[in-house]
């Protein structure tokens, strides 16, 4: 079966059961907190939650997606037979309900076995099943065990295992999760270690695949770590569309499956080796090329931070691999042409915008290709001497973004040897350290801790940009924002120096909004009709084509992804602790809460 057909007969196999096909959402989630959508229920957060109801949205309880995804924890994995950047997510949903117009485990299970049994002709005998083992609180998950065994899946072909392994979510710090129960297939011992614990989850092989997440959703995550019951009970599941798909076309990997091949073919033509012989680059490549379209097409450009930053690194990866198997000059273009080619029935906005695409990819190419050969004589001043470090190794690659690979072939080439190459690693693993901490600062730990403090600066921020359009003029945008637990900064256009006067009365005019109780209301809607209502937006910003508008009386109505506080009052009262210039025609307020009067 071909994947295009294999995707569609998803959709229209859960149709056929009552669910409603929903379109994949944007890869930039809504929520701020997090880089990427990364999961298909990522845009049913608020009705998994119990925020929101299906009913009122979809008319109905039961959902089915073909999700766009992109995973950068696992980045690193990608090369082996079943992990990407970029992926497809199928994936079927009840949510709320009753046993009588929802489902939960043996739904689920039920319909798992009859796609892949009855409709994909996959060999149940084949099947190996997770179970929850229980821990913290939450009881093991014994229902599902009888379940598979009722139809058809012995016992031994059940594994147990804990929070880490068989308890999916929350996205981000806090929110709705549960147990699950996946579906792993045996590829056969060929694929194995041999070892006698190999099963699911093996960490020594791949023989098992993991296929498809069956995840029963009623906790929530809190922000003290702990878990509660969700109001309702859901079933949320994820297949991965690539692996899915070489399975059945019964290949070795997901890169020889027709997702991937006619890319893995290309690469084979145009740098003139051979897949066998470097699988390894051959499938990095594939995948981010891949990837970047993808990221590209959403509006996302490289840079050095967040989103840009992803893509910037897995452009980079791809363009010097491309070196590494000595391929021409801008070899990615007929790559991700290839790769619009595949794609662009079931994406369009890939064939739409490809031009835009080619010209970021070739940018990057060209000042990349700098960067190394500035490197590259970096690296032959080094071992001039005849040999170079692992730490000298390092160094060049932090400065100048030289992978280590290229240096490898370099040194082979050159007869140089390398000494002491346990410290490039070493070096490696310090500066992945660092900037995960820096990530996790940004995007998660403490970010989330402090979520409600984050809440009253959003909505504080709100006020001060209408209380500065108001006594300052329409003349004022918001030109950047950033928010720590302890103060807001916000930069904004304006000619000249506030006057004393000017801040004292930005400063009344957001206390008495504040004092007033106002309700901070929140609606969603497309982003152009948001724009039609008047509601701010940030020019800087890609909005997704749904947004989040806050407004607050007639005063203020923003788009954002908040959080924000549900009354004005909860903010306390506001003081500007310093007004400054920030660049031409660009001036700066800080701002901190302070304890009411
Ligand atoms: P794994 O342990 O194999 O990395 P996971 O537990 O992270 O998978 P889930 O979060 O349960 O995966 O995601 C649901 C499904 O999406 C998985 O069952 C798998 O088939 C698929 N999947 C997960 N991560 C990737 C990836 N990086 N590339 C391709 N498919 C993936
Ligand atoms: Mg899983």
């Amino acid at each position: 079966m071909d994947s295009a057909k294999l995707r569609q007969g998803f959709l229209d196999f859960f149709k056929k059961k009552g669910h409603k096909i929903v379109p994949s959402s944007s890869l930039i989630p809504t929520d701020p907190s997090v880089l990427f959508t990364s999961a298909g229920m990522q845009q049913f957060i608020p009705y998994l939650s119990g925020e929101k109801d299906t009913m009122k949205d979809f008319n109905v309880r039961h959902l089915v997606s073909v999700q766009k995804c992109f995973r950068t924890l696992d980045i690193e994995k990608v090369g082996d037979d079943t992990h990407h950047t970029f992926f497809e997510m199928l994936g079927n949903w009840s949510i709320g309900g009753d046993s009588k117009t929802g489902y939960f485990k043996e739904g689920a299970i039920e319909y798992a076995l009859e796609f892949f049994v009855e409709v994909l002709n996959l060999n149940k005998n084949k099947f190996w099943i997770t179970i929850f083992s229980g821990e913290k609180n939450i009881p093991k998950d014994q229902e599902s065990i009888n379940i598979w065994e009722k139809n058809g899946i012995p016992r031994e072909r059940m594994k147990e295992f804990g929070i880490k392994d068989n308890f999916w979510g929350p996205v981000g710090e806090t929110g709705p999760c549960g147990p699950c129960s996946e579906i792993h297939y045996d590829r056969g011992e060929k694929y194995g270690c041999g070892d006698s614990g190999c099963g699911p989850n093996c960490k020594k092989c791949s023989r098992f695949v993991e296929i498809w997440n069956l995840v029963f959703m009623e906790y929530n995550k809190n922000q003290d770590g702990s878990y509660s019951k969700l109001p309702q009970k859901n079933v949320d599941t994820g297949i991965g569309f690539e692996r899915l798909v070489f399975i059945l076309q019964k290949r070795e990997s997901a890169y020889e499956s027709d997702l991937f091949l006619p890319i893995i073919e290309k690469i084979e033509e145009i740098s003139g080796q051979s897949y066998k012989n470097n699988e390894k680059y051959f499938r990095i490549i594939a995948d981010h090329i891949r990837g970047s379209i993808f990221l590209i097409s959403e509006g996302i450009l490289p840079s050095n931070i967040e989103r840009g930053y992803i893509l910037r690194r897995v452009l980079r990866k791809a363009i010097s691999f491309g070196k590494v198997l000595n391929s021409p000059k801008n070899f990615l273009i007929p790559l991700a042409q290839k790769t619009v080619e595949i794609y662009k029935d079931i994406y369009p906005e890939l064939k739409s915008k490809e031009a835009e695409i080619l010209t970021v990819i070739q940018n990057e190419e060209e000042k990349f290709s700098k960067a190394l050969e500035s490197g590259i004589k970096l690296f032959e001043k080094e071992s001039k001497k005849g040999h170079i470090t692992g730490t000298e190794m390092f160094n060049i690659f932090s400065s100048a973004s030289v992978p280590v690979e290229i240096m490898e072939n370099l040194a082979e080439e050159k007869g140089i040897e390398i000494r002491d190459r346990d410290d490039f690693e070493k070096e490696m693993k310090k500066h992945k350290e660092i900037s995960r901490a820096g990530m996790k600062k940004k995007f998660g730990g403490v970010g989330k801790e402090a979520g409600y403090e984050s809440a009253k600066l959003h909505t504080a921020t709100h006020l001060l940009h209408a209380a500065l359009r108001k006594v300052l003029g329409e003349h004022v945008r918001q030109m950047g924002s950033d928010i720590t637990p302890q103060r807001l900064r916000f930069d904004f256009s304006h000619p000249k120096k506030m006057t004393e006067e000017e801040i004292k009365k930005v400063e009344d005019l957001i206390n008495q909004k504040i004092e007033k109780d106002l309700t901070v209301k929140k609606e969603e809607m497309p982003f152009q009709e948001a724009l039609k209502s008047g509601a701010l937006a940030f020019f800087k910003e890609k909005y997704p084509e749904k947004v989040t508008v806050y407004s607050i009386d007639n005063f203020s109505k923003e788009i954002c992804a908040g959080p924000h506080t549900k009354k004005t009052s909860e903010i306390g009262r506001i003081k500007i602790s310093k007004e400054e210039s920030s660049g031409e025609g660009v001036r700066r307020i800080r701002a901190i809460l302070v304890k009411p009067r």
